[in-house]
């Protein structure tokens, strides 16, 4: 793949650590020939940020917490002082209190579905604003989300009514933007291993359950999602907007448990 995204520069907001999504993407990104920004959050990421933007020759552009809006802006300017103008950006980040992933999604606080809300649906729509004054030629946006906003999954509760909205704005963004030449999608991705869905009650389990139940009888790595999240920042997928992609070795597809998988 490499060349299909020469020339083009994109800002690569939520990796945490080597596990996360948006690392995979920003890899996939990088091999084709971007030109790659990072934000971290807080500065016990920075250092684990820092020697991964080093490997893909990637530029650290700050510390951004989606709930303080100056910090998206201090990074957008940074951006904007660098390169002048961008052609993509991802948004891998999403949060809620670990206490509310697990029971029941009744008994979500006001105060946490509020913060659940604002980090892992707004700030992608707060990111969009500030983006698409830099994105003079078009350009892509990628976001990411999970089953539960369509289905219901075990303790992913408030996650899965964000995820819900989340989709639902990826939709109402690009009819906004599309004009303009700018694209938003999202990718729906399978369970994988991070620090976020560590987060997450019995996430093992779902690991399993996906191994056994997933028509490709496994789940799926960041690299998968990555060479996905690569073809969706590209042109060659230049006529998708307002889509939801789903990289989860086919789970989706299936409406009930293999006769063949055995009990967990
Ligand atoms: P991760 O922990 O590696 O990444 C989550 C990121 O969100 C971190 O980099 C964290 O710094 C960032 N973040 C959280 N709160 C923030 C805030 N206030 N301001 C700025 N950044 C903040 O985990 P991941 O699994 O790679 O998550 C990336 C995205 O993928 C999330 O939207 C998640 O919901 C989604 N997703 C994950 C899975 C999975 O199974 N891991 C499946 C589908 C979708």
């Amino acid at each position: 793949a490499t060349g299909l995204m020469a020339g083009k520069r994109g800002l690569v907001m939520g990796i945490a650590n080597n596990r996360s999504i948006a690392w995979g993407i920003a890899k996939a990104a990088a091999a084709a020939g971007a030109e790659i920004a990072l934000t971290y959050q807080g500065d016990a990421l920075r250092k684990r940020v820092e020697p991964l933007a080093a490997e893909i020759g990637a530029k650290v552009v700050g510390h951004c917490d989606v709930t303080d809006a100056a910090t998206i802006d201090a990074v957008f300017a940074e951006v904007e002082r660098l390169w002048g103008k961008i052609d993509f950006i991802v948004h891998a980040i999403a949060f809620s209190d670990k206490d509310q992933l697990t029971g029941r999604y009744v008994d979500t606080t006001e105060d946490n579905f509020a913060k659940t809300m604002l980090i892992s649906v707004y700030s992608f729509t707060a990111v969009a604003q500030r983006a698409e004054k830099l994105m003079t030629d078009g350009g892509s946006m990628l976001t990411l989300t999970y089953y539960g906003a369509e289905k219901v999954m075990p303790h992913y509760n408030v996650m899965g009514v964000a995820k819900a909205a989340l989709e639902a704005s990826v939709r109402y963004l690009a009819v906004d933007l599309g004009s303009r030449a700018i694209r938003v999608n999202a990718i729906s991705a399978g369970p994988i291993k991070t620090l976020a869905a560590s987060g997450i009650g019995d996430f093992r389990y779902i690991l399993r359950w996906n191994e056994y139940n997933a028509p490709l009888k496994r789940t799926v790595t960041i690299e998968e999602v990555g060479d996905t999240g690569l073809f969706l920042l590209s042109d060659l997928s230049r006529g998708v907007t307002g889509e939801i992609t789903h990289v989860d070795a086919g789970y989706h597809v299936v409406g009930m448990k293999a006769v063949d998988a055995p009990d967990i």
